[in-house]
């Protein structure tokens, strides 16, 4: 059964998902075209096996790295990380943004007091809940170490998102710097995988 945290969180994400972020259509950062069969398809299978209400997958216009989310109904993935990652990898980023709903991160107070050490702590566990979630969902859960690796993510090319509205490319990048380093996650990760 639904929590009564669950319940007033979807009841929020209902509200701010009734129409599609006209922000995001008018900047046109939404790829709307050939990625949208592989993305909605590894959706629904982590979402069969989530509790909150189903997430769908948007890809954003970005040969860039990128993955985010926000309130409604939503999560974003950059087409740069889906033509580049295997499907137990792109599994993993959805199911990690997706973690950040299920486990309540996106609340007004956690946002609030979101101090650096807490927006950490934050991405172990959506990392640690995606890893969780892939494997339920029957993905190979070392898709999490491909998303995550270092030398993948040094290869991010350097004019990504130049020709996005600069808000938008702020919205994209906000968390960036706040994240912990990629090898102390792969790190993080590789414990959970080696533990029984
Ligand atoms: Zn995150």
């Amino acid at each position: 059964m639904r929590s009564l945290a669950q319940l007033v969180d979807d009841g929020l994400d209902l509200l701010a998902g009734r129409r599609f972020d006209p922000d995001l259509i008018g900047g046109n950062v939404i790829d709307l075209g050939h990625h949208r069969e592989r993305v909605t398809a590894l959706a629904d299978r982590l979402n069969a096996h989530r509790s909150g209400r189903p997430k769908q997958a948007v890809v954003l216009w970005t040969s860039g790295y990128s993955a985010v989310t926000k309130r409604g109904p939503w999560v974003y993935i950059a087409r740069g990380l889906v033509d580049a990652l295997s499907d137990d990898a792109v599994a993993f980023v959805l199911a990690h943004e997706m973690g950040h709903h299920d486990l309540r991160h996106l609340s007004p107070t956690v946002m609030i007091a979101g101090l650096l050490g807490e927006l950490q702590r934050m991405e172990y566990q959506a990392d640690r809940y995606a890893l969780d979630l892939a494997r339920r969902a029957g993905f190979d859960p070392k898709g999490g170490l491909e998303a995550l690796d270092p030398d993948f993510w040094k290869a991010e090319p350097d004019t990504a998102m130049a020709d996005w509205p600069p808000r938008l490319r702020e919205w994209v990048n906000r968390f960036r710097k706040s994240h912990p380093p990629l090898e102390l996650r792969c790190e993080a990760l590789r414990q959970a995988l080696a533990a029984p």
